[in-house]
């Protein structure tokens, strides 16, 4: 289980999340929808102290960490713990699709060299990319190489993997294979935060969808309860203006 206890931050005087509080339970796909600039990204990216939040407790199962006063060794530790899908894929260009998935596992991980490149092969298999082991991020497509950011972080076998709006960079006729490689390790029980404007892979994959809006929780609910019956007018300006 993820727990985030009264996470705060701002970039100066600028507050983006005020006192988020949110619990993930094991095996669940929490789904972040809001407006631009409502802080979605910012709160993935404090998960895994890409940002520092300025307040509040980040727990996974029973390891803790007081984000005001955290020891450099919880932040490694909070850092294997979770995964990060990114926009722009965020791959290395000078390395093959293979290397790519296979460096977490020899840095991070430290396992042999052979057994880092046969887990690496089956994972890249797994979401479809068998026949490109050798290619560079240059000579795949967007969704491809999206598949390889999501094989890169399977590997690394974290408690959570968070997505941040990983399909939202790729031309639309990409953005279908994407979502399937993630509902797809949804389905495996893989514990899962996803900031996404795709409504139609909230309402289907996710078990937990959260509307924020001014760096808050607006409301939170099953996508039944959130996308059907929206409670809170915030939610329901923003669900009439996107769908
Ligand atoms: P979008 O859907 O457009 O990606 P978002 O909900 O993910 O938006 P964030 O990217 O989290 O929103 O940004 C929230 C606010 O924090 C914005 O006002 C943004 O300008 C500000 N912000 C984000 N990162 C930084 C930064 N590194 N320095 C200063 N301000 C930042």
């Amino acid at each position: 289980m993820i727990k985030l206890a009264q996470i705060s931050k701002s970039f100066g005087r600028n507050q983006v999340l005020n006192n988020i509080d949110l619990t993930v339970t094991k095996g669940e796909v929490v789904v972040i929808l809001g407006p631009s600039g409502s802080g979605k990204t910012t709160l993935l990216r404090c998960v895994n102290y890409l940002e520092k939040p300025s307040s509040g407790e980040i727990a996974i199962g029973d390891f803790k960490v007081n984000c005001k006063h955290p020891r450099k060794k919880e932040i490694h530790l909070l850092r294997q713990k979770t995964a990060m899908v990114f926009q722009q894929y965020n791959l290395f260009r000078h390395k093959t699709a293979l290397e790519n998935v296979m460096e977490g596992l020899l840095i991070v991980k430290k396992l042999p060299k052979d057994e880092a490149k046969n887990r690496s092969i089956a994972l890249l298999e797994k979401v479809g990319l068998g026949s490109k082991l050798d290619a560079y991020p240059s000579q795949l497509s967007g969704g491809q190489q999206q598949r390889v950011g999501i094989a890169r972080a399977l590997a690394l076998e974290p408690e959570v993997i968070l997505f941040d709006e990983p399909t939202s960079a790729l031309d639309p006729e990409l953005v279908g294979e994407v979502l399937a490689v993630i509902r797809k390790i949804a389905k495996e029980g893989i514990t899962m935060i996803v900031v996404t404007h795709e409504m139609g892979f909230a309402r289907d994959v996710a078990n937990h969808v959260v509307f924020m809006d001014g760096g808050v929780i607006v409301e939170e609910g099953t996508p039944a309860e959130l996308f059907n019956h929206p409670r809170e007018e915030r939610t329901k300006q923003f669900l009439k203006r996107i769908t």
